[in-house]
């Protein structure tokens, strides 16, 4: 797995060597899987967003990331899809504003599910590639991350900032180098929701679903 730019080591909290990576989507997760095996560090995907509407977003989103993980032999875990729970837990939520408290539960129901898959497989660390997008509160993932861990014993969160040290470039170079599909929205019925009306407000078309691709412009460009 090369890259433009060096990367550090990385070193697991309380020395521990093995980690349950909970993956939101390829382009997210691309450049802390790569971080990860860098370092020799022992760790498996964990793929559980039920927040993903619809279902055809759902399946492209989770296709990339199994392509990736196979490409370089990393275990992938398919968890559950159980949108009418995501639903139910978000009743009341459906006009807040991203970063919100639908977001915050958002991220508590796939990280108890990412807890409780670590508990029950000997994981003794979580984390997650939520917190690279730089349209996400680091924080407020970061907290729900040790809120999940915090119900089972010696559990931790892993609160790395995938961001710097040129994370977040090689967030964009590895996206377009394995030409991931390229999501418009955050994920939910909601958030396309939102983001089709601030487009339409700018006079832009609806979002597509399933044709946008990183790396295509800069393709098209030199044509
Ligand atoms: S906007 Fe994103 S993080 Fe917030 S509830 Fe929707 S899918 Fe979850």
């Amino acid at each position: 797995m090369a890259s433009t730019t060096e990367r550090k080591p990385l070193a697991l909290p309380g020395e521990h060597k093995k980690v349950l990576l909970h993956s939101c989507c390829a382009p997210c997760s691309g450049e802390v899987m790569e971080a990860i095996q860098a370092s020799g560090i022992d760790f498996t995907i964990f793929f559980y967003n039920p927040n993903i509407h619809p279902l055809k977003e759902y399946e492209l989103r989770k296709q990339e990331n199994i392509r990736f993980a196979e490409k370089f032999g990393i275990p992938f875990i398919d968890a559950d899809y159980d949108r009418d729970n995501w639903f139910e837990r978000a009743k009341g939520m459906e006009n807040e504003p991203e970063r919100g408290i639908r977001c915050t539960m958002c991220f508590d129901m796939r990280f108890e599910r990412t807890a409780l898959y670590a508990y029950e497989h000997g994981f003794p660390v979580i984390t997650s590639s939520l917190g690279i997008s730089r349209w996400k509160d680091m924080q407020q993932i970061n907290d729900c991350g040790v809120r999940a861990a915090s119900h089972y014993p010696d559990m931790l969160y892993w609160e790395y900032n995938w961001r710097k040290g040129g994370g977040s470039a090689r967030m964009i170079e590895i996206s377009k180098r394995e030409n991931f599909y390229q999501q418009e929205y955050c994920g939910c019925v909601y958030s396309l929701r939102d983001t089709n009306r601030h487009r339409l407000e700018g006079g832009r078309e609806r979002i597509q679903l399933g044709v946008k691709f990183y790396g295509d412009e800069d393709a098209a460009a030199e044509d």
